[in-house]
């Protein structure tokens, strides 16, 4: 089987060139071809001697995702749906703002974590993304948004690992990964504009803050453990105290000088006055007593029936957002976007409602080879995730 080369990081590609009989630096050529040109076809590849070109056409590919539908919404935000095989769909959403443009990608193929208000988790786990399905996700969007937009020049500026998964529970293919998008050779983004968001996988954090130490989101979503033991089951493995000490730890190597904590508001669940109160004091009790050691991003429930769950109203969240604030804590709510085409970023409002019907669609898409934009009503009759 040929490699596919978006499995590899420089050092990995270095190693795959040794193995051909070439010298280690040719990597680095190669490498710039793929991310920083979105090259694909090595006979495009002008630079590197036709030998190694002939060499790496019979032992390698630049094997990239096929794209099951695309929708833009009227605010320019971006989501591409890809098949990931055996009936496995995942997402990224591309966010513009005035002054950066998101890309958010997925993990893994469902989420075995099984948080209450989440719909990835209501899915089940499929399985681990690898590398190369990580890394495509990045390099697809990040080279189509350069023809669609007509730009010469890096588009995407920041990467937040929120998409579907948990992306410390798939260790192994996401630092490699990270590694991609960090390399100067190929995305070339600061560890302060790649954000990994975890559920609370205490060991990983460490290996994280050891191995690779980008910004860091921690999805809090309760300020107790009763009610977090509910709405995010891995915390009956690694309770509050631990979740916040390994939080502390991570602070000592993080990109910035705080953490960011996520806080999904549920209405009459986790969003009264008394949980904002607990939710200062939790947060007071770590940092060594400075409260601009973390921030919290309130972040309004994309409902789905399944959940049984409803959004906290926009009075409630505001008065909870100024119980943070008055203690000194710096709280942002996060802004929906792409509501129109349900593509809020890790907010996957829907649910996966019929997998046969989801491959019927695939083949169909793979018959035709149509991955072109299209306007979203175009594309409504064939929505994979039910708008809620
Ligand atoms: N598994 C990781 C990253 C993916 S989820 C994690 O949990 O952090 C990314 C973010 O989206 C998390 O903060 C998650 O709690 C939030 N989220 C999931 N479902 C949501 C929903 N229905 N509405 C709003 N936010 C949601
Ligand atoms: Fe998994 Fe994150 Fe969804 Fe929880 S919120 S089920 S950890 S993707």
């Amino acid at each position: 089987m040929r490699a596919n080369l978006l499995d590899y990081d420089l050092e990995a590609l270095a190693r795959f060139c040794e193995r051909l009989g070439e010298k280690r630096f040719r990597a680095v050529q190669l490498f710039r071809w793929i991310h920083q040109r979105g090259v694909s076809d090595f006979d495009a590849m002008t630079d590197l001697a036709k030998s190694l070109r002939e060499k790496l056409k019979v032992a390698a590919t630049v094997q990239a995702l096929t794209v099951i539908s695309q929708y833009e919404s009227t605010d320019g935000t971006i989501k591409w749906l890809f098949n990931v095989g055996a009936g496995d769909a995942i997402e990224a959403v591309y966010i513009p703002e005035a002054d950066r443009a998101t890309l958010c990608v997925s993990s893994q193929a469902g989420c075995a974590v099984g948080c209450r208000f989440c719909s990835t988790g209501h899915q089940g786990f499929s399985r681990n993304l690898t590398v190369g399905e990580i890394v495509a996700q990045l390099w697809y969007a990040e080279h189509f948004l350069r023809k669609h937009l007509a730009r010469d020049e890096r588009i995407i500026s920041n990467v937040v690992m929120m998409g579907m998964g948990e992306p410390l529970q798939n260790y192994a293919e996401v630092l490699p990964a990270l590694r991609v998008m960090l390399d100067d050779h190929g995305y070339g983004l600061s560890r302060r504009r790649v954000t990994v968001s975890t559920s609370g996988m205490v060991p990983s954090m460490d290996r994280l803050g050891r191995d690779c130490p980008v910004a860091l989101a921690v999805s809090l979503h309760a300020p107790q453990d009763l009610l977090r033991d509910d709405l995010v089951p891995l915390n009956k493995k690694y309770p509050l105290d631990d979740l916040m000490q390994a939080c502390e730890r991570y602070l000592a190597v993080a990109p910035r000088d705080f953490i960011t904590f996520e806080y999904c508001m549920l209405q009459g669940v986790n969003d009264t006055p008394a949980m904002a109160k607990e939710l200062v004091a939790l947060l007071s009790r770590y940092g060594g007593g400075r409260t601009s050691w973390c921030k919290v991003n309130l972040i309004p429930f994309n409902p789905f029936p399944a959940s049984g769950l409803l959004r906290s109203p926009m009075a409630v969240v505001q008065a909870f957002a100024r119980t943070l604030t008055d203690a000194g804590i710096v709280t942002t709510v996060r802004k929906t976007r792409g509501d129109d085409i349900d593509a809020a970023c890790g907010q996957l409002a829907g649910e996966v409602k019929d997998r046969t019907g989801v491959m019927v669609r695939m083949d169909r898409r793979k018959a035709t080879g149509a991955n072109a934009l299209r306007s979203v009503d175009q594309q409504s009759a064939e929505l994979v995730y039910v708008a809620q």
